[in-house]
């Protein structure tokens, strides 16, 4: 029990994470059971300040980048170069710009922390122990993105809800109380198939490992194809425990999925 008050979840205990919470319920309540370009531009058109987009390039980012670019909404777009990325991901990634004319804007590790590490742990040093790979994460992921969202009031992510046990539930818009903003995720209710689907049906650009057995894909020593019925996130990290396969983009301090329990909306605001 994460609080000590017989929940999962964290409650909000400041007026500031209040806000966020009640920011988040309203986003939820007003957009939970709209389409993908309304619940876009219903949660782009409340933000209280910058919306920030983070790609990978996977399926679902590559959905949600169609809808933003193709009604122009004024939303930046982000994404963490670790250095260690297939390079499918960045022949995707240059597509992506020409096909749309949009800008993506690069975010990539400290070089200082970075050198630090390799020396300390080896190129492949992830496969020693869980430390050893989260460092890595922290390093090449997860202190990058706290630049590419400062400031932002939203984060809008490619989450589905049924990418992993982990995942099952999140919502569609969340207080990031670690980050400060709200954390909304629009295709939580989608599947990959409508996802794989729309994507064929409208020409959206996506990385050819799809067709391969790679379902998530993140960095290439870190990421394989997986069989028929394994589950998605098997693909990552697969010598650890289904429990630790986040790499901390997704998580807060404690290890968990980043969340606060909603309170009630009171506006749509
Ligand atoms: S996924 Fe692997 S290579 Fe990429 S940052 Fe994490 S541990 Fe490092």
């Amino acid at each position: 029990m994460a609080n000590g008050f017989g929940s999962d979840e964290p409650t909000a205990t400041t007026p500031a994470e209040a806000l966020l919470a009640r920011r988040a319920a309203a986003l939820d309540a007003a957009f939970g059971k709209a389409d993908l370009p309304a619940r876009l531009a219903g949660i782009v058109g409340e933000a209280n300040g910058r919306v920030v987009f983070t790609t990978s390039f996977g399926l679902e980012d590559q959905v949600l980048t169609h809808f933003i670019a193709t009604a122009k909404l004024p939303v930046t777009f982000a994404t963490l170069d670790t250095g260690r990325l297939f390079p499918e991901v960045y022949a995707l990634w240059q597509e992506t710009e020409e096909r749309y004319g949009i800008l993506i804007r690069p975010y990539y590790p400290r070089h200082d922390s970075l050198e630090l590490h390799v020396r300390q742990n080896g190129i492949n040093g992830f496969y020693a122990s869980r430390d050893a790979r989260k460092s890595c994460c922290d390093i090449r992921k997860v202190e990058p993105l706290g630049r590419a969202l400062a400031g932002a009031a939203i984060w809008l992510t490619g989450l589905r809800a049924d990418q992993s046990a982990a995942r099952g539930g999140v919502e569609l818009a969340e207080a990031d109380v670690a980050r400060g903003l709200v954390k909304a995720s629009p295709l939580i209710d989608w599947t990959r198939e409508r996802a794989l689907a729309f994507a064929e049906a409208n020409g959206v650009p996506i990385n050819p490992l799809h067709a391969h057995g790679f379902v998530s894909i993140g960095c290439q020593p870190c990421t394989r194809a997986i069989r028929p019925g394994e589950p998605e996130r098997a693909g990552r990290w697969w010598w650890e425990d289904d429990a630790a396969k986040e790499c901390g983009l997704h998580v807060g301090p404690d290890g968990q999925l980043s969340r606060v329990k909603s309170a009630p909306a009171e506006t749509h605001a």
